[in-house]
């Protein structure tokens, strides 16, 4: 079934065929190398074993789908123009993402995936971490971001 959403990126072709394998991480994904067959082209893709339902609270006590991809799009946009690879950017999903549906409790904060996110983040790249961190975090915890801030101006 999950054969059947895989798209050649190129062409669009429907029909793919695994040319190697390599579980990422054994509870969440499964990093694909795949071969279109239409045009031949290669390309790598991310496919989740399954989907169990996590529910993400929000600050306002809203309940959401945990959506991978969001957060993914966050994480693009924070990393634009750094020295971060979209792999990297992958790995840092599929490390929180792991973390989190291992949690009894399928019911997370968003400032839990926040954190962990941003804690990653902040190891491979500071600009994109404070990028992120300035969409992401609400600012109750202004002067912790300030003070990040002054961290990040001294350092560089
Ligand atoms: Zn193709």
């Amino acid at each position: 079934m999950l054969e059947a959403k895989i798209k050649c990126p190129y062409c669009g072709h429907n029909e793919t065929k695994v040319v190697d394998k390599r579980e990422t991480n054994e509870l969440v994904t499964t990093r694909r190398r795949r071969e279109c067959l239409k045009c031949g082209k290669r390309f790598t893709t991310y496919e989740r074993v399954e989907d169990i339902d996590l529910v993400v609270v929000k600050k306002d006590g809203r309940r959401e789908e945990f959506d991978r991809d969001k957060i993914r799009r966050g994480l693009l946009r924070a990393c634009e123009k750094r020295p971060v690879s979209v792999e990297q950017i992958d790995k840092i999903l599929d490390k929180v993402e792991s973390q989190l549906r291992v949690l009894k409790d399928k019911e997370v904060k968003s400032s839990v995936i926040g954190d962990k996110i941003m804690k990653e983040l902040k190891r491979l790249d500071q600009i994109a971490y404070i990028r992120f961190a300035s969409v992401y975090r609400s600012f109750a915890d202004v002067t912790d971001f300030q003070k990040e801030l002054k961290d990040l101006i001294k350092k560089t």
